[in-house]
């Protein structure tokens, strides 16, 4: 089946700040685009109650200026703040939030056999990454990359007990870019429907949860090609479900025509250069946020070890030579052109 960028993106694309559209009978689409987490944010919600459709976004929006600040790896805010104590050996204390986002990355960092590792902030850093333009330039010096390693910074480092963070290697540096923004999504969502909304897609540069349905259909979401313009396949998504996918197409380094994407191997300190994407399906948007980046950084030869580890049934891996590989799960449901079917293997 041939699928057309505009079939598969039309239901998650936002088509301006705050409308509201749709007959007068029946549930209405409300939309709402923000600038947040480094990307656009669209909010799309059917619902026949606009009260809460305006109070839930506003909660939102609230929610995500506030988690975009507190959570920032390199900008002023509370994680900087945390970053700069356990450099100086220092106990502090930790909000809720922070201290629930670093339990779930610990978590994940065991789950995923240490291929997710948010405590790399001081390489991610070192690469250039801790910067809202792409860096170019030579990569850091060899030396300081084989220093970094021998420090092995890992979340299980850190402990926290009575709200104070404490962390026995001063080479712990946060850095939640690859996990943030689903578990911000996540809460955003709890938000939303704490407020009355069911039926709401929350779209964050392709990065999605979904709730509900919409108008009795399922959401249909594309999922991007990472190596052109358009989608490289669809997805139906209905009831609670994240649709998360980390790339290299996006941010990277360059030097001489050489590219040295942001997701690191964080047993090498280098980047992971041999996938082009990775995108998962699961209910929890954190969970989700945190394989795709894992999976890219364990590369084509171990990522399905990595998916049986973290228990994510249904993922997909786009090599950087263009092959497809997929989950049996991800197969039965993901829809791709004829063309990209032919390039693509269950494993
Ligand atoms: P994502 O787009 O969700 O894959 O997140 C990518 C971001 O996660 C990078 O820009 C880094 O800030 C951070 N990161 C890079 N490599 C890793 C890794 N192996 N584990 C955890 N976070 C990483
Ligand atoms: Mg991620």
């Amino acid at each position: 089946m041939g699928i057309s960028r505009r079939e598969f993106i039309g239901a998650c694309l936002a088509m301006g700040a705050g409308v509201s559209v749709g007959c007068s009978s029946g549930p209405r689409l409300f939309q709402e685009r923000w600038y947040v987490f480094g990307t656009l944010v669209d909010v799309t919600v059917t619902s026949d109650d606009a009260e809460s459709v305006r109070k839930g976004m506003a909660r939102l929006a609230g929610f995500f200026r506030d988690a975009h600040s507190n959570w920032h790896a390199w900008k002023p805010g509370r994680l900087l703040r945390v970053n700069q104590a356990i450099a100086q050996g220092r106990e502090i204390a930790v909000d809720e939030g922070i201290e629930d986002l670093v339990r779930g990355a610990q978590l994940q960092y065991q789950l995923s056999e240490g291929a997710f590792n948010p405590a790399i902030g001081r390489i991610v850093g070192l690469w250039g990454f801790h910067d809202d333009m792409l860096p170019t330039g030579a990569p850091p010096a060899r030396t300081l990359i084989e220093r970094w390693v021998e420090s092995a910074p890992n979340p299980t480092q850190v402990a926290i007990h009575d709200g104070n963070l404490h962390s026995s290697n001063p080479a712990v540096q946060f850095d939640f870019g690859g996990y943030a923004k689903g578990y911000a999504l996540d809460a955003g969502m709890a938000l939303l429907k704490a407020s009355g909304v069911s039926n709401a897609v929350i779209n964050a540069g392709g990065d999605l949860n979904a709730a509900g349905h919409n108008n009795a259909r399922p959401w249909r979401v594309g999922v991007r090609h990472p190596q052109r313009e358009g989608v490289i396949a669809g997805l139906e998504v209905a009831g609670d479900e994240a649709v998360y996918t980390s790339g290299n197409y996006e941010r990277f380094r360059e030097n001489n025509g050489q590219r040295y994407p942001h997701i690191l191997d964080p047993c090498t300190g280098m980047p992971a250069d041999s996938v082009a994407s990775a995108t998962v399906v699961h209910r929890s948007g954190a969970a989700a946020d945190a394989a795709a980046t894992a999976f890219v950084a364990a590369g084509p030869g171990r990522w399905s070890e990595v998916a049986q580890a973290m228990r994510i049934t249904q993922a997909m891996l786009v090599t950087k030579s263009g092959s497809i590989e997929l989950t049996p799960e991800m197969a039965q449901r993901i829809q791709l052109s004829a063309r990209h079917r032919r390039r693509s293997v269950v494993i």
